[in-house]
């Protein structure tokens, strides 16, 4: 989770991550005198081990060969486009003479620019430079449009993407896709008891113990609106979510945090979760799994609050 006050707001100048990919030995290594002292630079010395490179860990950045033996660099770089993994990684190609026929193809395959190798080593590192700030600023935008600006969740856009690729991938894989709605009880309350600044720490502190609830990556939190939440878990059949749900319960009860004019007995915050669990179907919507979860949580609301219920759809 990437927030504003993330140290990666200011990590425009830390070390990037360069792959050059190259078959000859000597040009592997005047390159990587060119870089090592800005970078961290990874090698690879064919077509094949670039993708492989690229399947195993994301580089910020790809100095790419064009004449290889095997998998030519224009065949890599289409490859890597078309990978959604790998599409965003900037694809500089070096070329030993530049003309514009060339340079059209590898535009054409996706290269963001061209480097002769005859070009000097200022010039290399400050066309490099300028590509990695601008891949860390678009990594940054990206990462803002996700989230929730006062929680530092995942936001609605997100989860719906989310929960959609999820029901995609549910289809083919066949599991149990589960779906988490809360909502905190008297929250309106709160609001006018305590005041909107404090509804708003509320809210952070409610959202920092949900998300702490989650060590699974595939697992998303994300402020559904208002004062609810809403989590996606794929792979995840009704016992687990179930459990899963009556712990974020006892966890938010455990901040103890005030609210004298709750209706539910203690005088403290508490949340209601509503939990539904399909299997995706191409017949069915993900949209079936959100009113399931609101039914659920409509039934937990009235039954007193402060408690889950489940549907198993
Ligand atoms: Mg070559």
């Amino acid at each position: 989770m990437t927030r504003v006050d993330d140290p990666m707001f200011g990590a425009q100048h830390a070390r990037a991550r360069l792959l050059v990919v190259d078959d000859q030995p000597l040009n592997i290594r005047l390159l990587h005198q060119v870089f090592q002292a800005d970078h961290q630079v990874f090698v690879a010395t064919s077509g094949e081990d670039a993708l492989a490179f690229c399947g195993a860990q994301l580089p910020d950045l790809i100095l790419l060969d064009v004449v290889m033996p095997g998998l030519d660099g224009y065949a890599v770089c289409r490859r890597l486009k078309l990978d959604p993994r790998t599409c965003e990684i900037p694809v500089v190609f070096v070329t030993s003479q530049v003309d514009s026929t060339e340079e059209e193809v590898g535009l054409a395959a996706g290269a963001v620019d061209f480097i002769a190798k005859s070009a000097s080593a200022n010039v290399m590192r400050a066309r490099v430079n300028t590509l990695i700030t601008l891949k860390r600023q678009t990594d940054l935008l990206r990462s803002l449009a996700q989230l929730d600006g006062l929680t530092g969740l995942a936001n609605r856009r997100h989860f719906d993407t989310k929960l959609d690729a999820e029901w995609r991938r549910g289809i083919r894989s066949g599991s149990p896709l589960a779906l988490i709605l809360i909502d905190i009880d008297y929250f309106k309350n709160f609001n006018d008891c305590y005041g909107h600044p404090a509804g708003d720490a509320c809210l952070q502190q409610v959202a920092k113990c949900l998300q702490g609830g989650f060590t699974r990556s595939p697992d998303l939190v994300a402020r559904y609106g208002g004062e609810e939440f809403v989590c996606v878990l794929p792979d995840t059949p009704l016992a687990g979510a179930d459990a899963k749900a009556q712990s974020l319960e006892t966890a938010i009860r455990a901040l103890g945090i005030p609210h004298e004019k709750s209706e539910v007995p203690g005088g403290i915050v508490t949340i209601s979760l509503g939990v539904a669990v399909a299997i995706p179907t191409t017949r069915g919507n993900h949209a079936d799994l959100i009113v399931g979860a609101d039914r659920s949580l409509y039934l937990a609301k009235n039954a007193g609050r402060a408690q889950v219920k489940t549907l198993q759809i």
